[in-house]
């Protein structure tokens, strides 16, 4: 497999350095076995807070940190900077590809093969959407974001027609998920920081719509603390209409049945897709291609093949699916590196039981929502938003990063102000609005 490798020690892959594989590398830290960490980027992610650099908050290396330097003191793990394409589970290897195309394409063996690559966004059939309403899943996506969102004000400051001033005003966000909420209620703080940089429009007049298909917003959340959120929002003048499914979006137009909003700007917060990698693993997948697996996290039939994270389908004690969150990924992280041990050493495995600590979201600036160990503990507004920031900081990897996002969060709170409002160029830029 590689120079490093140790001849005759088991050999562990692991697909994706996120949330779940990064946690089961780490607690193999001290297994004799030769650890292959493949991602296709070479950092992780923190997600939760990626809203935040697509809406100028933050820069992407605030929430991000080198996989081969996280997991610098794994002596016995090697980061592979690749593409997991397949995996042959008879032959029990992985075929990688290198995205830079430098290289021709490759295969890792495998004995134990942990798959945590995710998701992406889903345009429920629509893939013609996406380049019209980007979502939010990677860094390219949130810097995308970001530059539609801060391009708007400048095309609505030199707009020849008050019409077309309020259409480049005007921003929508299908989905009210936590992600939803959280951008809605950010555009608007950030349209409110700006409103002494722009000579011909006011940017109070910065409109942000959030659209839902369902009866309310944040339903993972109770409906008591999504009205509160929904208040928050509307405080913050975001227009949040719910029961609104969008039927068609073309350039300029988004259609909730007979209704059409005009607007440049629209982005997509609602479903999510299994990697596609979960194909070639020819066991039963959900609609959405996610692995279903056994109570050990293993997959049907090949107790070797470990899924976890958002690209598992695993059910909780009350035969709900977990949601796609990342304190499951990290436990299902844990529990997998713990099976993995007791396979090896002949002991019996654990099954996986979730225990959810609670839910977060925030609505903006010192307000949030928090419902914590099953419901018994509800709080929303400050004391909330300070559990969210004491939470998104311990679990921000490297002191740096926690160092850096808590400075230019307290400079934002006092002054309004966003450190990094550039407008660049992304990969996606060519894509049509
Ligand atoms: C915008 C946003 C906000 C969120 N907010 C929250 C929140 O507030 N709280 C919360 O708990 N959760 C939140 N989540 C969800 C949380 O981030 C996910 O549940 C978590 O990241 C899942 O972890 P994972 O390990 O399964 O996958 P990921 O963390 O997505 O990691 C997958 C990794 O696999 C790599 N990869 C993918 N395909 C391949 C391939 N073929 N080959 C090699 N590498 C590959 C990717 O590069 C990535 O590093 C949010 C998600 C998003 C997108």
């Amino acid at each position: 497999m590689t120079e490093l490798a140790i001849d005759g020690l088991p050999r562990v892959v692991v697909i994706g350095g996120g949330f779940g594989g990064l946690m089961v590398a780490k607690k193999l830290r001290r297994l004799k076995a030769n650890v292959t960490v493949i991602d296709r980027t070479n950092y992780h992610l923190f997600q939760p807070l990626l809203y935040q650099v697509a809406t100028a908050s933050l820069a992407p290396s605030d929430i991000a940190g080198v996989i081969r330097h996280i997991l610098r003191n794994n002596s016995n793990t090697i980061v592979e900077l690749a593409e997991a394409r397949e995996v042959d589970v008879a032959a029990q290897i992985v075929t990688c590809s290198d995205p830079s195309g430098r290289r021709s394409d490759f295969d890792i063996p495998f004995d134990y093969l942990v798959v945590a690559s995710g998701t992406r966004h889903s345009y429920f059939g629509h893939p013609e959407w996406e380049s019209l309403a980007p979502g939010l899943k990677g860094i390219e996506d949130a810097l995308e974001m970001r530059r539609r969102f801060l391009l708007a004000f400048e095309e609505a400051e030199r707009a020849a027609t008050p019409e077309e001033r309020d259409e480049w005003l005007t921003f929508v966000i299908i989905g009210a998920g936590p992600t939803g909420c959280e951008l809605a209620g950010v555009m608007q703080e950030i349209a409110h920081g700006m409103r002494r940089d722009f000579r011909r429009v006011n940017t109070h007049d910065t409109s942000v719509i959030l659209l839902e298909a369902g009866p309310r917003i944040l339903p993972a959340f109770p409906e008591s603390l999504a009205m509160r959120a929904k208040q928050d929002l509307t405080n913050l003048r975001v227009d949040v209409r719910t029961g609104s499914a969008v039927t068609k979006i073309e350039p300029g137009n988004v259609y909730v049945g007979d209704d059409v909003i005009r607007t440049r700007t629209i982005f997509w917060a609602a479903g999510n897709i299994a990697s596609p990698i979960s194909k070639s693993l020819g066991v039963p997948l959900t609609k959405t291609g996610q692995v279903i697996v056994e109570r050990d996290l293993s997959i049907p039939g090949h107790p070797n093949i470990f899924v976890i994270g958002d690209l598992a389908h695993a059910l909780q004690s009350d035969g709900h699916p977990l949601p796609g969150v990342a304190q499951v990924a990290m436990q299902q992280g844990r529990v997998t590196a713990r099976n993995i041990v007791a396979s090896i050493e002949r002991r019996p495995r654990t099954a996986f039981n979730y225990f959810n600590k609670g839910d977060l979201a925030v609505i903006g600036r010192g307000k949030a929502i928090v419902n914590l160990f099953g419901g018994k503990i509800q709080l929303a507004g400050r004391v909330a938003w300070m559990i969210w920031l004491g939470i998104h900081i311990t679990y921000l990897i490297g002191f740096r990063n926690r160092l850096s996002v808590l400075l230019q969060w307290a400079y934002a709170y006092f002054t309004y102000q966003r450190g990094a409002r550039l407008i660049t160029k992304t990969p996606r830029s060519d894509i049509t609005r």
